[in-house]
């Protein structure tokens, strides 16, 4: 039986046209820049995002971390939204290896208004900590796969420039954005001071995230790179699937947010609660509780049937969608969803 893996975008597997690329590439040492299937990537990402440089890091917590290393020093603050990945899902990264303390500001769907971000710059201050960095998260992965709203964007990145703030971007689904709203990601990303975003997620490359920026930020980007052991030798093997990855699989995420459109519909016609509704990129968020199911054990019941999914707790699932799901899957998952509510 094969699986149907609803958990994350994350668990996509290189298609054999991506591994025919990897088996093919050709590869040289990257700590001295002489991989030119990796050289490539890092232009092909810097032109795509219309940034003067990229670099090429084993993880999208690598790309966020090294931005952050980059951008501050010790002491300093970095402000961010209180869902984001970076502040609960990176280990206390930034603290521990660049000396920098979080400002989490709470947001009910993932978007800092700027007036909350004013109010958390702090004075200028010798005996305050001064404010380093500010991240936004687009699209918001724990708020549902929120497209961050453009107008939003601008005033962010006019307000830091103003300010002389560096603002990063976790754009670890960007290109998800980019699809959902219809605008180029190159546009989502002006004027910000740098950008991550993943080649392993919905883009279906196994390993790998970019991180772009000026051409001086970057130069700073590769000690921080290598400094955190993020530094790789023949690593075109894998750059290789990620050019593969934006040359072929960015506008079929379209697919995968018409699949989770289609899941969420159905799911909310069965009484359950989505966040976001409507359903805006490949994340929903489901709550069970208010159909009167048991997360946990609706899980177990579409495991037997080869189906998986990720319950946050016994009231709350995330579904994924991705290109290793297709339409006939997402009929099978809300099938089966269907069997187990008539018991
Ligand atoms: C997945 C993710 C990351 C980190 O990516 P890894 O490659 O798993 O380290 C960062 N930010 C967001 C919003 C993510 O969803």
């Amino acid at each position: 039986m094969t699986k149907i893996d609803l958990r994350s975008d994350t668990v996509t597997r290189p298609s054999p046209e991506m591994r025919k690329e990897m088996a093919n590439a050709e590869v040289g040492d990257d700590v001295y820049a002489e991989d030119p299937t990796v050289n490539e990537l890092q232009e092909l990402a810097a032109e795509i995002l219309d940034f003067e440089a990229g670099l090429f890091v084993p993880s999208g917590t690598m790309g966020n971390q090294v931005a952050i290393w980059s951008h501050t020093t010790s002491g300093q603050e970095v402000i961010v939204e209180e869902d984001c990945h970076i502040f609960n899902y990176e280990l206390g990264t930034a603290s521990a290896f660049s000396g920098v303390t979080p400002r989490p500001v709470s947001s009910p769907d993932g978007v800092l208004k700027i007036q909350k971000i004013r109010s958390k710059i702090t004075p200028d201050k010798y005996y305050l900590p001064e404010t380093g960095m500010i991240a936004l998260e687009n699209t918001h992965n724990n708020k549902g796969g929120r497209v961050y709203p453009y107008e939003e964007l601008r005033k962010t990145v006019n307000f830091a420039r103003e300010k002389g703030i560096p603002l990063h971007l976790d754009g670890a689904r960007l290109f998800n954005a980019s699809i959902a709203s219809g605008r180029e990601p190159g546009e989502l990303v002006r004027g910000f001071d740098s950008v991550m975003f993943c080649l392993s997620k919905g883009l279906g490359a196994p390993v790998g995230s970019m991180l772009v920026g000026n051409e001086e930020f970057i130069k700073e980007a590769l000690i921080g790179r290598k400094r955190f052991g993020g530094g790789m030798r023949q690593a075109g093997v894998i750059a290789a699937a990620g050019i593969y990855s934006l040359n072929n699989n960015i506008s079929r995420l379209q697919e995968d947010h018409e699949n989770a459109k289609i899941l969420g519909q159905e799911l909310k016609d069965l009484g359950f609660g989505l966040t976001p509704d409507p359903v805006e990129t490949n994340i929903i968020f489901v709550n069970t509780q208010q159909a009167g199911v048991d997360a946990f054990d609706l899980a177990k019941s579409l495991r037997k049937k080869g189906i998986v999914i990720g319950p946050r707790n016994s009231g709350n699932i995330r579904f994924v969608t991705h290109l290793d799901v297709n339409r006939e899957d997402i009929e099978k998952t809300i099938k089966a969803i269907k069997d187990y509510l008539a018991g």
